[in-house]
């Protein structure tokens, strides 16, 4: 239709194309009915301007649908995304859950305890250290959740396309993180009050053996003798010091943290000197006969001193050691009769004599209230007695205190 053309009357009588005919010469569309016919001109320009006009309509075409296959793509790896984030999160939630549940079942097992055992203690040790580094560890991936980097990550996927489709996922996932910071939080409060109780339990602990072990000092004193089992303290590793990072992430916390160990360590020092000193009675029923200090000696009539103190008691009642130890002597000697020596450790050694029976060999290692022997009336002996010696750094000290000490 575009090419016709007609002579019509109207038209100027010379016309205006040429026989070369370019591409973009002026032409004219004519639309003719029965009475009039209309003529629209067509200028090189227009021409121009209505091809660009379709090239750029298909090429919008071609990159619109492109970009819908695109955004969707997007859409998927972004719903993958947070997908995985959103099972990393409930992963999250299991692991605090659990983590809570532990930390109630210490919290419960502190309530019910009396006192802490060493072993009771290396088992608190444990777990507060493990309580520390699984929060420690639940704090990276907690970081790692937080609301900018799921920003970070979406947006670089979403680049421009297609943002408020899952910003209200978005908002969702924030209000989680949000609660998820609080029972983070919480969890805290739990762990300090954890490491506060441990703090109490422990503490008061080592102040009991403090005082069993000054008690004993305070006796030896007024007779003007004198043990400082503590001097063989040895350097323990020193103190637990958190990291800087640590220190500037919770500071309360990191400050019980550090007195929850030094206490652990002196449990574990104080719990190692109790062990060593022989506290407590070697036989069950006795009477005093014979203090420790100046006596007349039975046999010769004299001033001598006595280095021990006399235990009357049943022949064959048993005696145990007050101390773990190891025996260092197990033999019949014609002054003490059947003797028995330990040695405790940590400068401590006590002696058995006038044994009935001797049940022990010399370098057997022994448990606390092991039964050395019987009580009898053998070497230089009037009756059934056991003489009994608590020896300190290689001196003779007033076994007394030691039996009186109320652990
Ligand atoms: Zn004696």
């Amino acid at each position: 239709m575009m090419k016709i053309q007609k002579k019509m009357t109207a038209l100027p009588a010379k016309p205006h194309y040429t026989a070369s005919k370019p591409f973009f010469s002026p032409k004219e569309i004519i639309f003719r009915g029965e009475k009039r016919a209309m003529v629209f001109k067509l200028s090189s320009k227009f021409q121009l301007f209505l091809l660009i006009s379709f090239m750029f309509f298909c090429g919008w075409g071609l990159y619109s649908s492109h970009m819908y296959h695109r955004s969707d793509t997007i859409i998927n790896k972004k719903e993958e995304q947070l997908d995985k984030t959103r099972v990393a999160y409930e992963d999250l939630l299991t692991e605090f859950a659990a983590l809570n549940k532990s930390i109630e079942n210490i919290m419960q097992g502190l309530g019910k305890e009396e006192n802490v055992s060493k072993k009771k203690a290396n088992a608190y040790k444990n777990q507060a250290a493990m309580i520390e580094s699984r929060v420690n560890k639940i704090t990276q991936e907690h970081s790692w959740l937080s609301a900018d980097k799921v920003q970070e990550r979406t947006s670089l996927y979403e680049a421009q396309l297609q943002r408020d489709l899952l910003a209200s996922e978005r908002d969702e996932l924030q209000e989680r993180l949000a609660s998820l910071n609080e029972q983070y939080e919480e969890l805290r409060e739990y762990q300090k009050d954890a490491y506060d109780k441990v703090i109490s339990t422990s503490g008061k602990e080592v102040a009991k053996m403090k005082k069993v072990l000054s008690d004993v000092n305070k006796a030896l004193k007024e007779k003007g003798q004198y043990f400082n089992a503590l001097s063989n303290r040895k350097d323990m590793g020193g103190p637990y010091i958190p990291s800087k990072k640590e220190m500037e992430e919770d500071k309360e916390l990191n400050d019980k943290l550090t007195s929850l160990y030094q206490n652990m360590e002196d449990l574990d020092y104080y719990t190692q000197v109790i062990e060593t000193t022989p506290l407590g009675k070697p036989v069950w029923s006795y009477w005093v006969t014979s203090k420790f200090g100046s006596r007349l000696d039975p046999f010769k009539k004299s001033k001598a001193t006595h280095k021990g103190v006399d235990l009357a008691s049943m022949s064959g009642n048993k005696i145990r050691v007050q101390a773990k130890g190891k025996v260092t002597r197990a033999e019949y000697t014609s002054g003490y009769g059947n003797l028995v020596e330990v040695d405790h450790g940590n400068g401590f050694k006590t002696r058995y004599a006038h044994m009935k029976t001797i049940y022990v060999q010399k370098g057997e290692e022994l448990e606390k209230n092991t039964a050395v022997g019987e009580v009898g009336s053998t070497g230089r002996s009037t009756g059934p007695h056991l003489h009994y010696e608590v020896i300190y750094r290689g001196v003779r000290v007033d076994p007394m205190p030691f039996m009186q000490a109320k652990l």
